[in-house]
């Protein structure tokens, strides 16, 4: 077995605003808070509406845009295109 990688220690030395900022990603820092557009590569429609947020204390994010969610290295993820779903993401489901 390779050796796993201990994401809660991971997480831990990870800052979700350095992560942000490696994707180019614009930190507006409101307390813990940041906003803005949407960086993933995944949203689609329009992103002129600050519909990203991300919790930079707790490492989470959220978008209302393109309802993708999750932890920063989720986020990172995202940004990488990896799939870290298991099993086909079905692009363009009409879900919204
Ligand atoms: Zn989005």
């Amino acid at each position: 077995m390779p050796a796993w990688i201990d994401f809660k220690e991971l997480r831990s030395k990870l800052r979700f605003e350095d992560v942000l900022r490696r994707y180019g990603v614009e930190v507006r820092r409101k307390g813990v808070q940041h906003t803005g557009p949407c960086p993933l590569p995944s949203h689609k429609g329009k992103n002129n509406v600050p519909a990203f947020s991300a919790n930079l204390e707790r490492g989470i994010f959220n978008c209302f845009g393109c309802g993708a969610k999750g932890n920063l290295l989720e986020f990172a993820a995202l940004m990488e295109r990896v799939d870290i779903e298991d099993g086909p993401a079905s692009a363009g489901s009409p879900e919204s």
